[in-house]
């Protein structure tokens, strides 16, 4: 096998709809030959190393209400799919009522990168790695959809079917992720291990939201995202359920962590071995609830 140290990027037609009616009917027609793009972070470098060969690149940023970051106090935040993660984490509402989606963010490559890739970018890539979706799933992120029949809604839980693989139908685009207002009093915390501090993807990434819950006999509500160690991003309902029935203690927490470590499947790749992650799981999860724990009070 020859090593190519040169690739380039194979030939396309970018296309520049008007309208998101035009887009989806663009990408209706040419499906399986068409694609949406935002940054293009995920796109380009695919093309590059010949994963995929779009014949046409569709550019859905500046489609209406794509660009729109807006927090309303009753009805939460709406990010628009092409807001890249620098205006997200540089937002004074996401800093002061959703503050683990700018700290997902910040997790994300580098700056430069940043000023390219897109929250929406990074779901719809539907890769178990993918930084910010751990925060997306916690706060209960709604994706707002633009297909061939007009908008609809759809959780964010229950849109990842495997590596790469959403629900997403030919026609579809995301405009945009909404969340509702956050959890009273809520803390949260995103913990990342990569190869390296910068400009990696995650060998295992926890993500924690706990609040106070009068509903839950433990009297606190804790959720948790796990990256890069399922075929799909993974909410362990076990842990939820755990700490939801149980005295909030350090022993319970480590129980916790080891529901969650029995709740994973990694696989091994150049990144880490299965056996790595799922240890990698038990720690990090007994470290990012325990901050949490401590910052509710
Ligand atoms: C050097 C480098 C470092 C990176 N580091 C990280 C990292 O640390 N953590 C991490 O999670 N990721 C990382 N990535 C991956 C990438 O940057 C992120 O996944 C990014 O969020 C993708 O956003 P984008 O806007 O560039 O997506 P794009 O590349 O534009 O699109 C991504 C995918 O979504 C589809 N898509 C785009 N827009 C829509 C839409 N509106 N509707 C439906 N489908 C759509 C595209 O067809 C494509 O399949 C890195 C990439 C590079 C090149």
């Amino acid at each position: 096998m020859t090593l190519n140290t040169h690739p380039a990027l194979p030939e396309f037609e970018y296309i520049r709809p008007a309208t998101l009616a035009e887009a989806s009917d663009f990408l209706s027609h040419h499906s399986g030959t068409a694609r949406p793009f935002l940054g293009g972070t995920d796109v380009f470098v695919r093309m590059r190393d010949g994963f995929i060969t779009p014949e046409f690149l569709v550019d859905v940023k500046n489609l209406d209400g794509t660009n729109e970051l807006r927090f309303d106090p009753q009805a939460g935040l709406t990010i628009g799919a092409a807001v890249n993660m620098n205006r997200i984490i540089a937002s004074a509402d996401v800093q002061t009522q959703y503050p683990l989606l700018a700290e997902a963010c910040l997790s994300v490559a580098s700056y430069q990168l940043r000023t390219r890739a897109t929250i929406v970018g990074n779901i719809c890539n539907a890769s178990p790695a993918g930084d910010t979706i751990g925060a997306c799933l916690v706060f209960g992120g709604v994706l707002h959809i633009h297909g061939v029949k007009g908008l609809r809604q759809e959780p964010l839980s229950t849109f990842f079917l495997g590596p790469g693989q959403t629900t997403l139908k030919p026609g579809d685009i995301v405009t945009a992720i909404h969340f509702p207002i956050p959890p009273e009093g809520c803390a949260g915390k995103y913990v990342k291990l990569g190869r390296n501090q910068l400009s990696d993807l995650s060998i295992v990434g926890v993500t924690a939201l706990g609040h106070k819950d009068s509903t839950c006999s433990s009297g606190y509500r804790f959720h948790l995202a796990l990256a890069s160690v399922a075929p799909v991003p993974l909410m362990p309902i076990e842990v939820e359920t755990y700490l939801a029935n149980n005295p909030i203690t350090l022993d319970a927490i480590h129980e916790a962590a080891r529901l969650a470590f029995e709740a994973c499947s990694p696989i091994d790749d150049v990144r880490g071995s299965a056996r790595y992650r799922k240890q990698m799981v038990r720690n990090l999860s007994a470290k990012a609830l325990t901050e949490v724990w401590k910052n509710l009070g």
